[in-house]
């Protein structure tokens, strides 16, 4: 059996907030255990590397495939980006997706060159803006006449005079923002397949992660800051969990009977292991489904070998249409080999991404090898997630903003101890859509604040 309280926290998940705040942690002096059910470290940031050789005597390259989904790290937080480049050199990747719409390509976002693809009368920003200001009026003219039938208060211009009111939906945002063609060849579809809803019922603030620019910038990111770990997302999550014990191939909910006694670390017993609890799963299988479950999506992929260095030119293509049934094409060797490198590594490593529903059934189990990727932040799942935080409170559970972004204060001495016996944070745990760089800045603002 282990020591009592060996460890002062239990860190559940292995993802860039569990393995944050072990950082952290430790450098505060706590001793962390971080468990992770996966047979890896790293969450979702995980990268399989694939070895290829380079020919006679010129060694191997390796191909980083992010086996969860491309991660393209990017931030406008000074102090997040210092903190990443201390642990690993970042290249200088800048994500420019491509769209193909049934076979016509378009760059991303939505800027000077996607709208001089779109529209051949169009060479300058103000005639893009016109274009763009045409539709969006013939739109709110159409969005205006449902809302009036159904009772509904009607779009206005917003006081600023830029854009237009509240949008109720994704449709409305898209329209009120771009108009009719790009949101029907560059976003409806797309997004339809993404999310397995109608883009009426699915929230404005998905769409307005979407720069749309008026100059020919094709960087889908407007952040400072932007690029890939060297080497990979392995060698950030293995600085960070440096000097911290971890254990793979153990699940929090695991039940005992099933598994061997004396290396089970579970709900039942991490009290005689640790005196507090970092979880960064799903919220709702905390407390066992009992108020119902949430829906997420998740993708699933399709990974392969081609046999040529260069298959798509690109990292990422979006397939804007209903035509195929993924929504991207992946090519991992462009986040990290450029110019000569591509053509120096023979072959080439592509995912396709292939949205679908995670729950199969309002009370079975998750879709079976498939991870819960995407919160659904629709009015029913904001609900229910709401029910379950309050459980998690009633518990003397806290969020990262219970805590006032504080573990560093003296009164109760530093860390979590005193505050709460656990902490919920991350993607899963607070059921919310964060990138890469907003859970590091969380985990920073707790401890170094
Ligand atoms: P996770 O990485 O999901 O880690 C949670 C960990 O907990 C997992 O390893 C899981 O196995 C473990 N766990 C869960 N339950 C248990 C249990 N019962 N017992 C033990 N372990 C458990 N962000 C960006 O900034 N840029 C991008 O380009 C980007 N692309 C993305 C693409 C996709 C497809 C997805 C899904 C996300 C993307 N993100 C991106 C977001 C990014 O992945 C997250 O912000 C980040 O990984 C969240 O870290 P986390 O620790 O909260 O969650
Ligand atoms: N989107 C779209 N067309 C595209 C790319 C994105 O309509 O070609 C929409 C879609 O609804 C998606 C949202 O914009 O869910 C956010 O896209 P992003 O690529 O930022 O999200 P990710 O899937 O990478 O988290």
């Amino acid at each position: 059996m282990m020591d009592k309280n060996k460890y002062d926290y239990l860190i559940v998940g292995s993802g860039l907030f569990g393995a944050t705040f072990a950082y952290f942690a430790r450098k505060a002096g706590k001793r962390c255990l971080v468990i992770d059910k996966r047979s890896h470290l790293g969450g979702n940031v995980y990268c399989e590397q694939i070895p290829f050789p380079l020919g006679e005597g010129k060694g191997e390259a390796c191909i980083n495939v992010h086996k969860y989904g491309a991660h393209i790290f990017h931030t406008n937080n000074k102090e997040v980006w210092d903190f990443v480049n201390s642990l690993v050199e970042f290249n200088r990747y800048t994500n420019s997706p491509v769209a193909n719409y049934k076979g016509e390509l378009y760059n991303l976002p939505f800027n000077m060159n996607t709208f001089c693809q779109l529209w051949p009368d169009v060479h300058t920003p103000a005639e893009a803006k016109a274009k763009i200001a045409e539709q969006v009026n013939e739109a709110v003219m159409v969005i205006n006449q449902q809302r009036q039938v159904k009772g509904l208060p009607l779009l206005t211009p917003s006081p600023s005079g830029e854009g237009w009111g509240e949008a109720f939906n994704l449709e409305e945002q898209a329209l009120c923002l771009v108009g009719k063609d790009i949101f029907e060849k560059l976003i409806k579809e797309y997004t339809e397949k993404q999310w397995g809803r109608d883009c009426k019922d699915l929230p404005a603030f998905i769409i307005k992660r979407l720069p749309v620019r008026f100059v020919f910038d094709n960087n889908y990111f407007n952040d400072r800051y932007q690029g890939i770990p060297i080497g990979g997302y392995n060698v950030l999550i293995n600085k960070l969990l440096e000097g911290v014990d971890t254990k793979t191939d153990c699940d929090f909910f695991a039940q005992s009977s099933i598994i061997n006694q004396q290396s089970a670390i579970t709900q039942a017993n991490w009290r005689s292991i640790a005196k507090c609890l970092v979880y960064t799963g799903p919220i709702d299988e905390y407390f066992n489904y009992r108020l119902g479950r949430l829906d997420w999506r998740t993708v699933t992929f399709k990974t392969r070998v081609e046999d040529t260095p260069n298959y798509q030119g690109n990292a990422v293509i979006n397939y804007t249409s209903h035509d195929e049934p993924y929504t991207r094409v992946i090519e991992h060797k462009h986040f990290e080999m450029f110019g000569q490198q591509v053509y120096d590594c023979p072959k080439t490593v592509i995912s396709e991404e292939y949205p679908a529903e995670f729950n199969t059934s309002p009370t079975g189990g998750g879709r079976v090898g498939a991870e819960p990727y995407y919160p659904v932040n629709d009015d029913k799942n904001n609900a229910l997630v709401a029910q379950y935080r309050a459980l998690a409170h009633q518990q003397g559970i806290l969020f990262p903003e219970d805590l006032n972004g504080c573990l560093t204060g003296e009164t109760n001495g530093r860390g979590l101890e005193g505050r709460g016996e656990a902490l919920f944070g991350g993607r899963l745990a607070e059921y919310k859509y964060y990138d890469m760089a907003p859970i590091i800045e969380q985990v920073m603002k707790l401890w170094l604040s």
